[in-house]
């Protein structure tokens, strides 16, 4: 079994089962299994975590990155062995392990897939698992999920799995929105309905685009010129739209459905529409999800200050 840095090891599950048999002092080993199965371990004194996850492409091991990395170091800081392993050791386990070296090495993706690579030549994560780990490197590696980026990394797991289950329950959108809000704080620009003034959404939860034609995705939203070339060569127009992510008065609407229209909670008025599967702006970009505003049914209101809203006094009223 491969080791990677002093105490830490990645492998196998034969490997990780193989070495729990051995009888070891007890409080010396550390197992994280990365495995749709837990390992069966009867010996006491092993510390485990199991955390669930295929070795699929768009399988989210993204958002275990951080408590992953927790555990290896609390095992490594108390000198226990630490093994994270999957089925055969070479794209789950690798991944946490390449997430941990970021982490607690400071290495970027190309670092870390670099140094493990020469100790273990068969490291091989797939391919959505290292654009995760690009991801997690754009967030400082930490799993920030105030960052744009990772919100778009959630709705986008979200809308596939939506568009191949077709079902859309009101737990996972309102776990979502849930989520969502919890980063709408500190924006100060609010987007009111033009029609009634209506309050709609927050400037955070506005989810920008690159003006361009084909499919949006998460990992062409880094910020290198070669992306912005490449979308501005096939731009057709302005963006006469905004795209959000869903807010909370959206719930009823978005329930049971996979497309729709978005009309204002209050007034009625139409202010767009969404589909899970993703739609066109009219530069010409798909955007997947899309939850589509017309720019010219609201108005964009900037708080500068909040002492500012407070009722203004007559100045005197002499009677
Ligand atoms: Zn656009
Ligand atoms: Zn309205």
């Amino acid at each position: 079994m491969p080791l990677i840095k002093e105490g830490l090891f990645v492998g196998t599950r034969v490997d990780a089962s193989n070495l729990v048999s051995v009888k070891l002092p007890d409080a010396t080993l550390r197992i994280l299994t990365v495995d749709s199965e837990p390992l069966q371990i009867e010996e006491d004194g092993v510390s485990t975590k199991h955390v669930t996850c295929l070795d699929e492409p768009e399988a989210d091991l993204l958002s275990f990155f951080d408590e992953c990395s927790d555990f290896i170091t609390t095992g490594l800081q108390n000198k226990q062995t630490v093994v994270v392993h999957c089925l055969e050791g070479m794209s789950r386990s690798v991944t946490i392990v390449l997430a941990h070296l970021m982490k607690s090495d400071q290495l970027s993706v190309d670092e870390a897939v670099a140094f493990m690579k020469k100790i273990y030549p068969k490291a091989n994560p797939n391919v959505g698992f290292l654009e995760q780990l690009q991801l997690y490197e754009a967030m400082g590696s930490t799993v920030d999920k105030t960052h744009p980026a990772y919100k778009q990394y959630r709705l986008q797991l979200l809308a596939s799995q939506i568009q191949s289950t077709q079902l859309v329950t009101k737990d996972l959108l309102s776990s979502l929105i849930e989520e969502l809000k919890d980063n709408t704080a500190s924006n100060d620009k609010k987007y009111k309905c033009r029609k009634c003034r209506f309050m709609l959404f927050g400037g955070d939860s506005s989810i920008d685009h690159e003006p361009g034609s084909g499919q949006v995705s998460f990992r062409r939203h880094k910020q290198d010129s070669s992306a912005v070339n490449w979308s501005n060569s096939s731009s057709k127009g302005p963006c006469t739209s905004l795209f959000i992510e869903p807010v909370s008065w959206m719930l009823p609407l978005l329930e049971g459905t996979i497309d729709g229209k978005l009309p204002c909670p209050k007034c009625g008025g139409r202010l767009g529409s969404f589909n899970w599967a993703g739609m066109q702006c009219s530069c010409g970009k798909w955007v997947t999800p899309a939850f589509q505003i017309h720019k010219n049914r609201v108005d964009e209101s900037r708080i500068v200050c909040r002492s500012f809203v407070q009722p203004i006094q007559p100045e005197q009223s002499s009677s």
